[in-house]
């Protein structure tokens, strides 16, 4: 597997910034699934500088941001023509006050992950679950050090789906609904969670308890109040399902929520696509079931 990795200057300028948390929990699982890093140039720089995948092969430098790399990254997400050029998805660590974060290549990198429905990574949570989420797949034994990435019991998860999304998001639902019904909590945009209500409901859950949590519908500004509980720590994973094909109305909203979650970059998982998320909660039964 082939990986682009970039990470804002404030995620490398330290020996336990963000890229090296990430790396210190997960470098022997890369080596493990002998993962190829595709490594805009300051970020390669830091990896060197601080010691981490020393001797590694699969460790590849592009070039600097300001020469492209970050942009050559999209171009490989959407996929080369050489294989060796076409990417399975980006791990962008961002720092969200960092203006590079919404350069056009920062988002197009971001958007065409989701266009492909390939793992769009942008929080060290994220980073760590993906990695456990390959392993496990890979029929490797669980690592203790993932277990709270899987302690769903005490765990809030939010999920949103914009309207071309919502059949995909009920689909998802109704197929990993026993997953799903693990947290301790589920909370929703207003009318994705009237959807996931109406599915749990015809599948036994009590009629007069709610299955999720309805916030105000996205539009309404329920991406920000949902935002508000990723800072507050108190929502650990978020599923959303956005439509990248239409203008939204409340794009500030959405970026909002996105924000919030590399905010908290340690605390919070950011699942984008259908595809993502169902190689997870796979992952989350075989891990429990070897
Ligand atoms: P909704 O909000 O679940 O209320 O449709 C989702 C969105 O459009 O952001």
């Amino acid at each position: 597997m082939r990986m682009g990795l970039a990470a804002n200057a404030i995620h490398h300028d330290h020996d336990d910034a963000a890229l090296f948390r990430w790396l210190r929990a997960c470098e022997h699982g890369i080596r493990q699934l002998n993962l190829s890093l595709h490594a805009v140039g300051r970020t390669y720089a830091a990896i060197a500088r601080v010691g981490y995948l020393e001797e590694y092969p699969g460790l590849l430098r592009y070039p600097y941001g300001h020469e492209g790399g970050l942009m050559k990254l999209v171009a490989e997400v959407v996929g080369m023509h050489e294989p060796q050029r076409t990417l399975d998805g980006a791990i962008y660590l961002i720092n969200p006050v960092d203006p590079s974060s919404t350069f056009p290549e920062a988002v197009a990198l971001k958007r065409q992950c989701v266009i492909h429905q390939k793992p769009f990574i942008s929080t060290v949570a994220s980073a760590r679950d993906w990695i456990e989420m390959e392993r496990i797949h890979a029929g490797l034994t669980a690592d203790p050090g993932a277990d709270d990435l899987h302690a769903l019991e005490s765990q809030t998860i939010a999920m949103i789906a914009h309207d071309a999304m919502k059949p995909q998001m009920m689909a998802y639902a109704a197929d990993h609904f026993d997953v799903l019904a693990r947290f301790a909590r589920r909370v929703a945009t207003g009318t994705t969670g009237q959807q996931l209500n109406e599915l749990a409901w015809s599948r036994g859950w009590p009629q007069d308890k709610a299955w999720v949590d309805r916030y105000q519908s996205g539009p309404m500004g329920g991406d920000a109040q949902i935002a508000d509980l990723v800072l507050e720590r108190r929502c650990q994973r978020a599923i959303f399902f956005e439509d990248p094909h239409v203008a939204r109305q409340h794009e500030a909203d959405i970026q909002l929520l996105e924000r919030a979650v590399t905010t908290v970059t340690d605390e919070t998982v950011c699942m984008t696509s259908p595809r993502v998320a169902a190689r997870w909660a796979d992952a989350v039964r075989k891990r429990v079931h070897p």
